[in-house]
């Protein structure tokens, strides 16, 4: 089979001239699919319907009245599941509301206004604050930078996490550095999760701004599509152990396991921070939902009983990241235009065209109807310096639908491919 890439000028003229005719086919279907933005399905929503059954009884191990106020850092089940699932004690989890993007949101802004544990001054005090964004990373971690005006240092993503050498010289030169962002297991797009050497040597590091955190979105961390799951090293852990307990905070939700925008969250570290995040919090709020924390709790139970509804979501993600991988790997598999991830968790399949054709991609598929993650929205500023990136998230839409969303898209990967090589 003759690669794209060794077709010489008049073959990929005549190839294009093909792919136009199929593309307006593509067109004239009126399609309206959208691969954008990392949501269960209704499928994967019905597998907590009984969470809305469970507040027989009120009544909780803390012996309070939950309809009442009271209880800020949250239910006393709520917080042991939590530590469950992170592997951390009671004492080192405050239970949130329904969005650990916003507990992150509020811990920058509460350093930018107030500091963290070891400041010595609010960090908008100082001339500069960067943080250091590995990437593709999450958007929405960027867009907390640009709306606050932190300088985003773009990080490469390797095999087993963030290249820990840019990390560690930047870290250890730059008293304005504040923090790292950190989707450790399967990273958001990449599906990536970091090694165990990669969470010492960010536990380890020597950093210039001695109150400088690492703000760990643990988003996915259960939600596996393999039955032998990548162990992720225990960062909290690994932080006392190297005599830096302070550095790290940890958020996760359960948005993506039972339902996103009703669920709970969490921010974990240490006790100093936690005490510290406690005075500040209790200014802000009496405490989050009790009863929402009680139906979640009675409903997932523990930690045992979380893997098997984990279980039941991958089920129905599962054939879906197959019919993504092997589309993909029929298409591309023999031509050098494309090459993607294949994650063993998380919500998306990071993809990679050719330099410079990414926005041009995504553009042709949303004028056929398919809309995708914007270009660029992986990478700080949403400027991908290689216009290469495209973050696929195939849960959401059906079988049937995903199917057709990816024979567009891959037709537009070779539609702007064969562009780009006509030059
Ligand atoms: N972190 C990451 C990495 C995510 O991908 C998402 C959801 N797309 C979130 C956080 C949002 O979490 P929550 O619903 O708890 O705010």
């Amino acid at each position: 089979m003759t690669t794209i890439n060794a077709l010489d000028h008049e073959a990929l003229s005549t190839m294009y001239s093909n792919l136009m005719e199929e593309y307006e086919a593509f067109k004239a279907k009126n399609l309206s699919l959208n691969m954008a933005r990392g949501k269960p399905s209704p499928e994967q929503l019905d597998l907590s319907m009984d969470l809305l059954n469970k507040l027989d009884s009120l009544d909780v191990k803390d012996s309070i009245d939950i309809r009442n106020y009271g209880g800020l850092d949250g239910l006393t089940e709520m917080k042991e599941l939590f530590a469950q699932l992170l592997q951390i004690n009671t004492s080192e989890v405050i239970v949130g509301g329904n969005s650990s993007l916003s507990l992150m949101h509020d811990t920058i802004s509460r350093a930018l206004l107030k500091g963290v544990v070891d400041s010595d001054m609010p960090w908008v005090k100082a001339p500069k604050v960067k943080f250091l964004c590995p990437s593709p990373g999450y958007d929405r971690h960027f867009a907390i930078c640009e709306m606050y005006d932190i300088e985003m240092i773009t990080i490469d993503m390797l095999e087993d996490g963030p290249d820990m050498n840019q990390v560690e010289e930047l870290v250890r030169n730059d008293d304005t550095i504040r923090g790292i962002w950190c989707v450790p297991k399967y990273s958001n797009p990449e599906g990536t999760t970091y090694s165990d050497e990669v969470v010492d040597r960010l536990a380890n590091m020597e950093t210039k701004a001695k109150d400088f955190r690492i703000f760990w979105d643990d988003a996915y961390t259960v939600h596996h599509l393999t039955d032998n799951p990548p162990v992720l090293k225990n960062i909290l852990k690994a932080c006392k152990d190297a005599g830096n307990p302070n550095r790290v905070f940890i958020f996760a939700s359960t948005s993506k396991v039972t339902f996103p925008g009703s669920g709970v969250s969490v921010i974990a570290a240490s006790e100093e921070n936690i005490g510290f995040i406690k005075k500040q919090l209790a200014v802000q709020t009496i405490g989050a939902d009790k009863i929402n924390q009680l139906r979640h709790v009675r409903f997932l139970k523990d930690a045992e009983n979380v893997k098997l509804h984990m279980k039941k979501h991958a089920e129905i993600v599962k054939p879906k990241f197959d019919l993504v991988l092997n589309k993909l790997e029929s298409e591309f598999g023999n031509d050098n235009i494309a090459s993607w991830g294949k994650p063993e968790g998380g919500y998306f399949i990071s993809l990679n065209t050719l330099d410079g054709c990414a926005t041009e991609v995504v553009r042709l598929a949303s004028e056929a109807g398919v809309t995708l993650t914007g270009a660029g929205a992986t990478y700080p500023y949403g400027k991908d310096p290689r216009d290469r990136n495209i973050r696929i998230a195939p849960t959401f839409p059906s079988l049937t639908e995903l199917e057709a969303a990816m024979e567009v898209l891959c037709l537009c990967v070779k539609l702007a491919s064969v562009k780009k090589l006509l030059g």
